[in-house]
């Protein structure tokens, strides 16, 4: 993959849905009121829905640039964190959002990460019935992940993301330069989705984060970051295209997250970040597929790139603990657990026949042999 600095707004890519196809765009904060036009929508009207930490650093750029193109934006900012994909924040969404002559063709635009483009997209999706959703999406995360694909919600009481529905957006259009201002452990968490689609579906994008994760994790180097994510993002675009209701493919996105889940339950919400227990959930899932195909998977190095990952300790989670969440988990069917493994890099499929003492050999290599 070429790192040459021309490649910071590398070229777009299609993401098919169900009735029209939409691009991901790289456009800087600057020119998305200009790029909004040639995706058709007109103003004066804009909602940008945001929260706090993006708020602080993009509101003002990105106001000017829509007022400066004639528009009117309207900003709504919430809490940051995952407690604003509530009821009560969707809620206030439409109070703001109704009164101020919101009509059919009012695009509205979440900037921001997973959390914004979630409670947000499900406002858009459902505010007079759908109106254009546009994401530009400031983390890592939802840079690679959650901006592509549809999904939008909000959480509930009896977990998360129990209310939603599935809604494409208009367009995607990413500034990488906004990563700048992503906090170290935010880089982290949208690292590990990255590898995640790496391992599952691209053995060139694991064989460039070989090369360049030093200068990704370390120096936050864009020219480094683009490409990886353009090829993340490629590999995200292609599985929800297959199957954008999660019927078949999509499955393997849960790569790492049947273990992850369990850590995150197990060790107390918001103790190991999402990405952290992917990465942990990751190097378990390597373990069994290696105990599975052997020599077909270099495990080794794989789980070398994982451990690169500044990852926390999690030795002192009891495996019967981990075990039980696992079977309680939503994706378990008639007590069997379903894992994604991988036959050989790049080569996934998903297993529910895993017995109990392979899942506890893998879970004690991640405990002994720790990040
Ligand atoms: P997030 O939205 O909470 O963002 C992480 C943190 O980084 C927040 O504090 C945010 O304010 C801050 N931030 C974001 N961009 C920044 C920037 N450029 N500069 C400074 N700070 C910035 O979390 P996330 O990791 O982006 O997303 C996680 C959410 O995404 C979860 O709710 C998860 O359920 C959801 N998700 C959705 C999908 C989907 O398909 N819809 C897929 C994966 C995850
Ligand atoms: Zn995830």
């Amino acid at each position: 993959m070429p790192t040459s600095s021309s490649d910071l707004r590398p070229k777009s890519l299609t993401v098919p849905a169900d009735s029209r196809t939409y691009d991901i765009d790289f456009v800087s904060l600057a020119g998305v009121p200009a790029h909004l036009r040639t995706l058709g929508l007109h103003g004066p009207n804009v909602v940008i829905v945001t929260d706090e930490n993006v708020a602080a650093h993009y509101r003002s750029p990105l106001v000017h640039a829509f007022e400066a193109d004639g528009w009117k934006p309207h900003v709504v900012v919430v809490p940051p964190g995952e407690s604003s994909k509530s009821l009560e924040r969707l809620e206030m969404l439409y109070d703001t959002l109704l009164p101020i002559g919101l009509e059919r063709s009012t695009p509205v635009c979440t900037l921001g990460g997973g959390v914004v483009g979630d409670v947000g997209g499900f406002a858009a999706a459902t505010l007079l019935r759908g109106v254009p959703l546009v994401h530009l999406p400031t983390s890592l995360l939802a840079q690679v992940d959650s901006s592509i694909g549809g999904k939008t919600g909000i959480n509930h009481a009896v977990g998360k993301n129990l209310i939603g529905s599935f809604y494409q957006p208009h367009g995607v259009l990413v500034d990488p330069e906004t990563l700048l201002t992503l906090p170290a452990r935010e880089w982290i968490n949208g690292m590990a989705e990255t590898i995640k689609h790496g391992l599952i579906a691209d053995a060139a994008l694991v064989a460039y984060l070989d090369e360049h994760l030093v200068d990704i994790l370390g120096h936050h180097s864009l020219e480094a970051t683009v490409p990886a994510i353009r090829q993340a993002m490629a590999v995200k675009a292609r599985v929800v295209g297959h199957d954008e209701r999660e019927a078949g493919k999509r499955a393997y996105l849960n790569f790492g997250h049947t273990f992850a889940h369990a850590i995150e339950q197990v060790a107390g919400y918001g103790t190991v970040a999402h990405g952290e227990a992917v990465a942990i959930g990751m190097r378990a899932a390597l373990y069994l597929s290696w105990q599975r195909h052997g020599d077909a998977l270099d495990r080794e190095r794989l789980d070398t790139l994982l451990t690169r990952l500044p990852l926390p300790d999690v030795s002192h989670l009891d495996f019967d603990a981990l075990w039980t969440a696992m079977r309680h988990d939503k994706k378990t069917k008639d007590g069997r657990i379903r894992f994604v493994l991988l036959k050989a890099l790049a080569d996934p499929y998903v297993a529910d026949d895993c017995a109990k003492p392979a899942v506890e050999r893998a879970w004690d290599f991640v405990q002994q042999s720790p990040a």
